[in-house]
């Protein structure tokens, strides 16, 4: 069991080098005792999170207490906020189908990620104003779903409070500002008739779309810039629930587990490259273990493991931070599945600025392969204690994200790791289609059957 978890060996010719290579990188490879490890501080950190102790898991109540049944009906602007692009959507359900989908990108420029709250919400209902007079909707009235992929507190389905920016967003302005009154507000000042009718992170997005395709989807998972999971759990378990909430039987819960040991919780897992990591980010001592498995990070591990070896003279030169960034990641790995290098030492030229040997291209694909390991096991561990939690004979799994889209060996990593972790639980991994947009006007249209349903 424990041999199934170690990468495999560096094979070099100058064998000395291979061996104080590895020995150098040692402190990133996990055994197997580590992540079961892992795995049950993440088990007590959840029951604290949902008896509202003192953890570093949000364990936060989204209120969406049912997933679709295939009679969600309307039309939904959805809006996606949170990764690479933002996106305004038109979206019809039409007995639980898809008939229509209209979509436009937009860029937020770093002086809008970095600037103030209230010029990033302007400049959404800027967009929101674009899109629907693009469409000839202006004067409809119309329900939008806000899927803003960050920590938030959640009052209700369609309100909560961002509790701190994550990945590449860090505007000023906003503790305590609940999200979806602001955006109301915008879209209002506008003479925009839209109303903001649910608030939800992605993974629930993902979950719930995932859901619509596959109603054996329990969990949904993000593994892209940043990295998170969510899944139902029983509504008895959950103590957080403000008054004016009924209470249902199931509840999706949003764990936010990029914030997993923020706390100290997994101080055994931090290894001085992760230090060198934070230290350059946005946002340092804040989401961790996120910093472990989002793809805004591996490129920057990757960089920061290179360095360590230059400087003990065991690769030609240190790159540039910043030079290397997850689709080199991908592209190291796709190599080295090859047995390929070309590619990896034209990318390793230019990032360092020197001439780089086979054995060093094999050295940066040793270093991809090993990151990749790590993150797919910290993630597996997550998933594998959510499935042994839910104790179902099986669940799908649905998966959205740029890493796991594009990184050539994670998802069957996931698999094997999964599998080895919960050994008990069968379950399967379903690339997931656009949870934050689909799911989204998904979730309104449950939203309002529920609000149709109540008293
Ligand atoms: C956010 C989560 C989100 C994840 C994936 C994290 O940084 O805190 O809310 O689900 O990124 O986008
Ligand atoms: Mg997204």
């Amino acid at each position: 069991w424990e041999q199934q978890f170690l990468p495999p060996p560096l094979v070099l010719e100058d064998r000395p080098r291979a061996l104080k290579i590895e020995s150098r990188l040692s402190s990133l490879v996990l055994c197997g005792a580590t992540l079961r490890r892992v795995g049950e501080v993440f088990q007590r950190e959840i029951e604290s999170g949902l008896r509202e102790r003192p953890s570093s898991l949000q364990m936060e109540n989204t209120y969406v207490p049912e997933l679709p049944d295939g009679t969600e009906e309307g039309v939904f602007l959805a809006l996606d906020l949170g990764g690479t692009n933002f996106r305004v959507l038109l979206l019809e359900l039409r007995a639980g189908q898809l008939v229509r989908e209209d979509v436009k990108h937009y860029h937020i420029s770093d002086e809008l990620r970095l600037g103030s709250g209230a010029d990033l919400f302007n400049f959404l209902a800027d967009c929101v104003q674009d899109f629907v007079r693009a469409e000839g909707l202006e004067h409809e009235e119309m329900s939008l779903g806000f899927t803003f992929s960050f920590p938030m507190k959640q009052h209700s389905i369609s309100s909560g409070e961002l509790i701190t920016w994550t990945k590449s967003f860090k505007c000023s302005g906003m503790a305590g500002v609940d999200v979806a009154a602001l955006l109301q507000r915008c879209l209002r000042e506008r003479g925009l008739r839209v109303t903001v009718q649910v608030l939800l992170n992605d993974t629930t997005g993902t979950l719930v779309a995932g859901a619509h395709k596959d109603p054996e989807v329990a969990i949904g998972v993000i593994l892209g810039t940043g990295s998170n999971g969510c899944y139902m759990e029983r509504a008895e378990r959950v103590q957080h629930w403000e008054a004016r909430h009924a209470r249902v039987r199931d509840v999706v819960v949003d764990i936010e587990w990029g914030a997993f040991g923020d706390n100290g919780c997994l101080a055994f897992l931090r290894s001085a490259f992760d230090s060198e990591v934070d230290d350059h980010s946005l946002l340092p001592a804040s989401f961790t273990f996120e910093k472990y498995i989002g793809g805004k990070y591996l490129g920057e591990l990757l960089c920061a493991a290179l360095r360590g070896l230059a400087r003990d003279a065991l690769f030609p030169a240190p790159p540039a931070w910043g030079a290397l960034d997850s689709a080199h990641l991908s592209l190291f790995e796709q190599e080295n599945l090859s047995g390929a290098w070309s590619q990896t030492s034209d990318a390793l030229r230019t990032a360092c600025g020197a001439p780089v040997s086979r054995d060093d291209a094999l050295v940066a694909q040793h270093v991809a392969r090993i990151l990749s390991n790590r993150a797919a096991q910290l993630v597996s561990v997550c998933i594998a204690t959510i499935l042994r939690r839910m104790g179902r004979a099986h669940a799908a799994v649905a998966v959205d994200g740029s890493v796991f889209k594009k990184h050539p060996r994670i998802r069957s990593l996931m698999d094997k790791y999964i599998a080895l972790l919960a050994p008990h639980h069968r379950f399967t991994l379903q690339g997931a289609e656009d949870g934050s947009g689909k799911g989204s006007a998904l979730t309104a249209a449950i939203a309002a059957r529920v609000a149709a349903r109540s008293p």
